[in-house]
């Protein structure tokens, strides 16, 4: 089961909640995708 809960506040890609388990993360009460999530959690290093 999917439910969309709503845009990625960084790239606008669509965010899922399947089965219980958010496909994003909030951070700074902003709701980001996975990826985006990765790379606030993880900035790509020079
Ligand atoms: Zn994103």
């Amino acid at each position: 089961m999917r439910e969309l809960i709503g845009p990625c506040t960084n790239c606008g890609k669509d965010v899922y909640c399947r089965d219980g388990f958010l496909e994003g993360a909030y951070i700074n009460s902003k709701l980001l995708c996975i990826k985006c999530a990765e790379l606030q959690e993880n900035p790509p290093q020079k």
